[in-house]
């Protein structure tokens, strides 16, 4: 897969902006949590493809069918997400809605598991980009969205120009922290390479802006401008974030 060399940046502020969620949101590779005993396995796959080194759609299927996780495994799964969602996480979102800011989750991770944490930071459901995965009446696996782009390398990017394109008020800003992130940063004006939880070297070098505080609220003045900065000190909601962004460096 091609990972783009250099990587356009323009300043804030953006209309939209875009977060990973696996290793980005939460601090758990979601399908590696789903893998039991065949964890190794499935890391040692996960791992080559968010270094670009095999294109996802390589190991997208294969690690399902592998694992071919039941509804029961998905809701803890989801409620995984949650207790390991990042600091701040929840407070960077709502301090963004409170701007104006449209929010999105944009994950290679399944809807149902993905939908536990949005709700819990607050992000409609509508703003959730994942990858269906379907169940029988009994909650058995049967098999996965396999259309769409988020199980392929690549689809990111065609997903961010779609989200590109619904935004009147600025462009998309897009944090991740894998191959497939990088991949899609032509189709945003911003890039943040989130190392906070992986470094993945390949993807920071290349990205014009990074970010590897583990605190989401580092990320708070990378996304916004300086005077929406000022509009949220008048707001004593959001005042804890933007302390915290001042030390999470
Ligand atoms: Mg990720």
């Amino acid at each position: 897969m091609a990972l783009p060399t250099r990587v356009d940046d323009s300043a804030p502020p953006y209309g939209t902006l875009v977060f990973d969620c696996d290793s980005t949101l939460s601090s758990i590779e979601g399908i590696d949590e789903l893998a039991g005993p065949r964890k190794a396995e499935i890391v040692a796959l996960t791992n080559r493809a968010m270094a670009g080194e095999i294109p996802l759609e390589a190991v997208y299927g294969k690690r399902l069918e592998l694992l071919r996780p039941s509804a029961a495994a998905l809701e803890t799964l989801g409620r995984q997400y949650v207790a390991t969602a990042l600091p701040h996480a929840r407070e960077l979102v709502a301090a963004l809605h409170a701007l104006g800011k449209r929010v999105c989750i944009l994950s290679g991770g399944i809807r149902q598991a993905v939908f536990a944490l949005s709700e819990h930071l607050g992000i409609p459901d509508g703003d959730v980009y994942a990858v269906d995965v379907f169940h029988d009446r009994a909650g058995a696996y049967a098999g996965f969205d396999d259309e769409s782009p988020l199980a392929r390398s690549g689809g990111k990017l065609e997903l961010v120009r779609q989200i590109a394109r619904d935004d009147r008020k600025g462009g998309v800003a897009l944090v991740g922290d894998g191959a497939t992130d990088l991949e899609a940063a032509p189709g945003v004006r911003r890039f943040v390479a989130f190392g906070g939880v992986v470094r993945r070297k390949d993807v920071l070098e290349r990205a014009a802006i990074s970010c590897t505080s583990p605190d989401l609220a580092a990320l708070l003045p990378l996304l916004v401008a300086t005077d929406e900065l000022e509009q949220l000190a008048l707001l004593p909601a959001h005042r804890d974030v933007l302390a915290a962004s001042r030390h999470a460096r």
